[in-house]
């Protein structure tokens, strides 16, 4: 980190993208008293964006088990931006398992991530009660969080008009139409000027059933594909996600019978769930998967949050907002032109 001799000052703020790195750009904006517009190109439902389809895990233990050291760097800042903007964010941890037979996986998994607590029968029996006799042990990463992003978005867009802000539904904008600081957190969408962009599928399903109960996300570990099942809350559960070098926009037959054979794998009792929704979503990203913080003159662009966009956003956000306040720039993460 260093910081620069010509700090900026502009109050007026335009964020252009209502997903979760405009929300969190947005609210800290606001909160730190610069006019902040919000704007969205779709309505408040945000089906055009990939944060609707997200999982939601705040996992930066997990996820270091393939990602680079910074996405733990950001990711444990933004647990604490997530406990203090919303502190009913449950925190309650996550649970790594897999059968006898992909042990070495499980293995090499608790080698590569920290921050875990092993679990025997008994310990998991306690912890998730649903899951008895399912599995001999388990990785219990209790630091660990998760959000409901169709519902989180929402809370975020209702603490931005809190704290001053106006959110702009429908509302279709290039950087050239709007007033002020302009920061770009179009996603996928930027790739009109960044055409290194590329949209990484992610499939997922939901299902409900009352033959199991669990408090928190469930990741099995897989030799082909890692699963996840993610408690929604009334009987729902998210089955996710693929991870495909392709920007189609279905959902295959092969992925629905991957997804939905892991679930069972997790749980027999989830055979007899009801699907309630097939869907996917594109992750945006750059080559080296990692995010960026572009800065030039009057346009920040936020964008590459590839498979972390959840836990990442707030991080990203102070780190903007400490830029144009301070002229702080972070060398891991921000280009400046
Ligand atoms: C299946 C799946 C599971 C995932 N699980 C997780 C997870 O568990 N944890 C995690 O941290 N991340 C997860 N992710 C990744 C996360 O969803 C993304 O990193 C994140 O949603 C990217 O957010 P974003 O705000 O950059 O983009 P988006 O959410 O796409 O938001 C961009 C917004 O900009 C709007 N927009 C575009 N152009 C314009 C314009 N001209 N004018 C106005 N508005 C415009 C779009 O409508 C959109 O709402 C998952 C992704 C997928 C697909």
């Amino acid at each position: 980190m260093h910081q620069t001799s010509r700090p900026r000052t502009e109050s007026s703020v335009s964020v252009i993208g209502a997903g979760i790195a405009g929300a969190w750009h947005a609210l800290l904006f606001a909160q730190a008293g610069h006019d902040v517009t919000l704007h969205e190109r779709s309505d408040a439902s945000l089906v055009l964006s990939t944060s609707h389809w997200a999982g939601g895990m705040l996992a930066p233990y997990c996820e270091s088990e393939v990602a680079e050291p910074i996405i733990s760097r950001l990711g444990l800042r933004a647990l604490d931006l997530w406990r203090r903007e919303l502190p009913d964010t449950p925190f309650n941890g996550s649970l790594v398992v897999a059968h006898p037979r992909d042990r070495s996986d499980f293995e090499r998994f608790a080698r590569l991530t920290e921050g875990h607590r092993r679990l025997d029968a008994a310990g998991l029996k306690a912890l998730e009660p649903s899951l008895e006799g399912r599995f001999r042990e388990g990785l219990f990463f209790a630091r660990e969080g998760h959000v409901e992003p169709r519902r989180v978005l929402p809370k975020l867009h209702e603490r931005i008009i809190a704290a001053g802000g106006t959110i702009m539904f429908n509302s279709d904008v290039s950087a050239d139409d709007v007033d002020g600081l302009v920061i770009d957190c179009r996603g996928l969408a930027a790739r009109d000027d960044q055409p290194e962009l590329r949209g990484v599928k992610g499939e997922l399903i939901l299902i409900e059933t009352d033959e199991v109960t669990l408090s928190r996300p469930v990741r099995l570990i897989h030799p082909r594909f890692p699963l996840y099942v993610i408690p929604r809350g009334d009987g729902r559960f998210m089955l996710g996600a693929t991870s495909i070098e392709s920007e189609d926009n279905g959902v295959s037959v092969r992925s629905a019978l991957e997804l939905l054979g892991a679930a069972y794998a997790v749980h027999p009792a989830f055979a007899e769930a009801r699907i309630v929704e097939f869907g996917s979503g594109l992750r945006p990203a750059y080559p080296d998967n990692l995010p960026r913080i572009a800065v030039n003159n009057g346009h920040i662009a936020v964008n590459g949050l590839y498979r972390h966009g959840f836990l990442l956003a707030p991080a990203l956000a102070e780190l903007t907002l400490s830029y144009v306040e301070r002229g702080v720039i972070d060398n891991e993460v921000m280009q400046c032109a």
